[in-house]
């Protein structure tokens, strides 16, 4: 049921958790969105549950929700069928720069990491600039050096199987045959001297905190220095008292939408998780139009989910199920 404007500018659900009462949690998890069939569709299955299973073993126990997408997403970042910490792909020079944020509803706090290098999960370093620090997003070398500060060990995410496709890709890119990237397609033949060279979880708990998390290596053949959605507040991950979202696709579409804002301003305004993925998405479809997909849970244990990808690998948990659901499209 949506709101009146009128409720909705008044609404009262701007608060923290549920003031000591009990809710019901949920978490979901998406292995990015894509032709993913194409690519492994039983190591990516086993994955997006084993991540969900991480999550669960925080909630069960009473706990936050900020620690079960945590969990969640660095299974999937030590899992190199996906395009997160280990496995992530490489940029047109050969390199991998992560991005990734991590976002806790009750009170809008925000931690994020772009374009990180040699860091086995870049959550967790999401996590700590958000409670270690008074920013919100450190990016590069700045990031890298934080990490350090933190404690992370050096670690190489780079696999064979990246580097090989990269080297498949990077050909085609310079064959003429990749079909994205158009302009920059056309930048690089005027400038033959630019020719040097994702997962998501939200929770809400049994106190009703909602939180969410994604991690990604961007998109193949990026420049140096891009960053995507994915660190960026309301872009690729948002979490407010009445709901978390986590999105996937074509960072650059999504962040001239701010894809996840907009989901967590249709929550307010009285729409529920399933509903407000599937407004969110129309509301992509007709403006920027790009390849994207979202997850969502809101304060009352909704889930939502919706692509305009061929498929968006998704697992989920709600209190009261008997098993973890998955679907692989
Ligand atoms: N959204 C990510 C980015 O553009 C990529 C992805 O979701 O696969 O960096």
């Amino acid at each position: 049921m949506i709101l009146h404007w009128r409720e909705a500018l008044e609404n009262k659900n701007d608060t923290f958790g549920t003031e000591g009462g009990s809710a019901l949690y949920a978490i979901i998890v998406h292995g990015g969105a894509g032709n993913i069939r194409s690519k492994d569709p039983e190591r990516i299955e086993i994955g997006i549950k084993k991540a969900v299973e991480a999550g669960l073993d925080v909630l069960k126990k009473d706990g936050r929700s900020i620690d079960a997408v945590e969990a969640a997403v660095k299974v999937l970042e030590d899992d190199p069928t996906f395009n997160a910490g280990t496995g992530a792909v490489l940029t047109f020079d050969g390199e991998v720069e992560m991005d990734a944020a991590i976002a806790y509803g009750p009170n809008l706090d925000f931690g994020a990491v772009a374009g990180v290098k040699n860091i086995r999960h870049p959550i967790s370093l999401a996590k700590k600039v958000m409670e270690k620090t008074d920013h919100v997003l450190l990016a590069g070398n700045g990031a890298n050096d934080f990490a350090k500060l933190m404690g992370s060990e050096p670690h190489d995410p780079t696999t064979q199987e990246r580097k090989k496709q990269w080297e498949k890709y990077r050909k085609q890119f310079i064959n003429g045959d990749y079909k994205d990237w158009p302009k920059l397609r056309k930048l690089f033949q005027e400038h033959p001297e630019f020719l040097h060279g994702t997962v998501g979880a939200v929770a809400v708990d049994s106190h009703g905190e909602t939180a969410a998390a994604t991690s990604t290596g961007g998109v193949f053949l990026k420049f140096l220095g891009r960053v995507g959605d994915t660190p960026i507040p309301g872009a690729g991950t948002y979490a407010t008292p009445n709901g978390a979202a986590s999105s996937t696709g074509l960072g650059e579409g999504m962040m001239r939408v701010l894809i996840t804002k907009v989901a967590a301003d249709f929550l307010r305004m009285g729409l529920d998780a399933p509903h407000a993925a599937e407004a969110v998405m129309n509301y992509l479809d007709n403006t920027v139009g790009t390849e994207a997909g979202i997850i969502m849970v809101d304060r009352h244990g909704e889930i939502g989910f919706a692509h305009n990808t061929p498929d968006m690998p998704y697992a989920y948990f709600k209190e009261g199920m008997a098993e973890i659901e998955s679907n692989m499209r």
